[in-house]
């Protein structure tokens, strides 16, 4: 058991050093920095991950009674497509080829943006910086960086010599000798070494952006990495705790956030103390990605008759730092359960109010027996140090279920306890109607000898299909159909699903 009134000491994974640690505040406000969305076409279900990993973040610092100021960037400019240093922007890129203004894409990707985090339960941050707004500052930094001998000059911008940054690449943990040889890196003529990145973009010749500023080195744009470091510590201070962003982030865009912003400070102190990064979401083995054409959306789960808070018990389902495969069987699974949960929660509406361990425990000690619910403080206690070990979401949904089946609990207990659960999970149990959330047919409805017999069908079917029999395959489609089986082809074989 942990403390009786601090509860466990919260643990957090730091990637830098890839090791688990105690997590204490270095002030008397957490600074969480969440790296946020490029605004240059529809988030997919994938680029939620990181957001609502950040959230859980946040809500567990909250249990554990720590005030957080929390800032969640929105890039709408610097972004270079392929995250290169040179080339075409994304959003203008993406306003070429949808016929509007760069300013149209960001609104409407920003509110896109905005919409699904909102649909997904997550706190609003306190601050949502748009890159554009913090161009002269960039331009201040990068000047800076010059000044102190950083950087060097070449006609595609101004870039950052990475050789004079001693701890280059330590959160990545790259061998230096085989730096980034990965296929990312892309030629650049005159570039020092290949890890150098640019400060600021230079206009080619004969070019010109849409957008653009004028700066010490000429009409062109920030890069991308720079308005992570500018914004975060215009918000947060130069140093702060806790940077959180995926584990694709790791390797070079907080590598190079580190290493411009800790030779800007030049005070020998690491930059940010925690670095928290969250595994992919994998849909058919393969990472989804905006710029590969774009994946399914939350819009589109809705279409389909599921609740985002169904999507968000599916990623909670899951540990932050495991993949996690995107199928429809877990989709399912996960309307199934929410759909229950809510369902037994129901009666035990209004919950208290038990954000904080502190409080929670507090209405245990004060029930009106006197004795305190010793089945409910166990369950409490599960909760806390599932959340103290960094953020095991899996344990705090399987403490709740537990809690919700168990006859020796009191139902007062048992309210704290699920509010409790619910202020870490953000599953709105206080308030969904189990009535919105739809009963669907789902796979585990079908007995398995009908699997068997719809799986026999399309290994006929792709059999038919391997031998060109096109006419035997369009049967087996339909009589498939008449099933309410939807068959998808995909590079990794036929999927099948219930409509
Ligand atoms: P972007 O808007 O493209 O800059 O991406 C926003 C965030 O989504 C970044 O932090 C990425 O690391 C993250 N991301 C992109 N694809 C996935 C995925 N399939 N699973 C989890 N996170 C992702
Ligand atoms: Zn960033």
């Amino acid at each position: 058991m942990g403390d009786v009134t601090t509860g466990h000491q919260l643990r957090l994974y730091n990637s830098l050093g890839r090791r688990m640690a105690d997590f204490t505040p270095s002030a008397d406000v957490v600074g969480l920095y969440s790296c946020g969305p490029t605004v240059y076409s529809f988030p997919h279900l994938g680029n939620m991950r990181p957001y609502v990993f950040a959230d859980t973040l946040r809500r567990a610092l909250r249990w554990k009674g720590l005030p957080v100021r929390h800032v969640t960037n929105i890039t709408d400019v610097g972004h270079a497509v392929a995250d290169s240093d040179t080339g075409e922007d994304k959003l203008e890129v993406a306003a070429l080829r949808e016929r509007r203004s760069v300013e149209e894409i960001a609104v409407l990707y920003t509110k896109a943006f905005f919409d699904d985090i909102a649909a997904l339960n997550v706190l609003p941050a306190d601050e949502y910086p748009r890159a554009s707004a913090f161009v002269p500052q960039m331009i201040e930094f990068a000047a800076r960086l010059e000044e102190r001998g950083y950087t060097y000059l070449l006609p595609s911008g101004l870039y950052f010599d990475t050789s004079r940054s001693p701890g280059y690449g330590a959160l990545a943990m790259m061998d230096v000798a085989g730096q980034r040889e990965a296929a990312r890196v892309e030629y650049v003529e005159g570039r020092r070494n290949k890890t150098d990145f640019a400060l600021w973009r230079a206009e080619e010749p004969g070019v010109r952006r849409v957008m653009r500023w004028d700066s010490p080195w000429g009409w062109g744009a920030p890069g991308w990495h720079l308005e992570c470091s500018v914004m975060s510590m215009a918000l947060l201070g130069e140093h702060f705790d806790i940077h959180t962003g995926g584990v694709d982030h790791r390797e070079l865009h907080h590598v190079n956030e580190i290493a411009q912003s800790e030779a800007y400070l030049g005070d020998g102190e690491p930059w940010v103390r925690f670095w928290l990064h969250n595994e992919f979401l994998l849909m058919n083995a393969a990472k989804i990605a905006k710029s590969a054409g774009g994946g399914p959306r939350l819009a589109d789960l809705a279409d389909a008759g599921y609740h985002p808070m169904a999507y968000r018990l599916f990623l909670l389902g899951g540990h932050y730092r495991s993949q996690l495969d995107f199928t429809t069987q877990a989709v399912d699974a996960a309307q199934a359960t929410l759909r229950r949960l809510v369902t037994r929660v129901e009666p035990l509406r209004p919950l208290p109010e038990a954000g904080t361990f502190e409080a929670a425990r507090a209405l245990l000690a004060d029930d009106e027996a006197g004795d305190r619910d010793k089945a409910a403080m166990a369950y409490l206690d599960q909760i806390d140090a599932a959340i103290c070990a960094d953020l095991a979401t899996p344990k705090i949904l399987a403490a709740v279920q537990e809690a919700l089946r168990d006859p020796d609990i009191s139902s007062e207990g048992l309210r704290v306890v699920v509010a409790a659960a619910d202020a870490l999970l953000g599953l709105r149990l206080a308030d969904l109607d189990p009535r919105a959330i739809d009963r669907r047919r789902s796979l585990s409805d079908l007995d398995p000898a009908q699997v068997a017999a719809i799986e026999r069908l399309i290994a006929e079917r792709t059999n038919a299909r391997e031998e060109r029999d096109w006419y035997r395959a369009d049967e087996i489609r339909a009589e498939l159909d008449k099933l309410g089986v939807q068959v998808t082809d995909t590079p990794a074989g036929p999927a099948w699903e219930l409509r």
